[in-house]
């Protein structure tokens, strides 16, 4: 019985990951201090730096805002490094594997 039920269960985890992207495993999201992602000012309504270019949507969606896709901004002049950024509450976001490793620390390109 415990082979069968064993069994069962690891044919579910293999539709369920076809389903979702196969590509690469879910990410725990930790929310970064913008002055520690990209230049820029402290204002009294919050952090303003210049519009960094998104290198395209991640999969993972935004904790704070239900349905709005994360953006994947890469190292780039004013950005220090590499992070995840949600254009609906401007929060900064890196991508940790489940061992907490980050994700965007060696080759961001690859996960979009
Ligand atoms: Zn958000």
């Amino acid at each position: 019985m415990m082979t069968a039920s064993a069994h069962l269960l690891s044919q579910q985890q293999d539709t369920y990951s076809e389903r979702r992207n196969a590509r690469a495993p879910d990410f725990i999201l930790m929310q970064l201090d913008p002055r520690d992602v990209i230049e820029g000012v402290l204002l009294e309504e919050g952090f303003q730096s210049e519009d960094a270019p998104s290198a395209g949507h991640m999969r993972e969606h935004c904790p704070h805002c239900s349905g709005v896709q994360l953006q994947l901004i890469l190292r780039y002049k004013f950005v220090k490094r590499s992070h995840l950024f949600c254009s609906s509450c401007t929060r900064c976001y890196d991508a940790l594997y489940p061992d907490g490793t980050s994700a965007l620390a060696l080759s961001a390109m690859s996960l979009v």
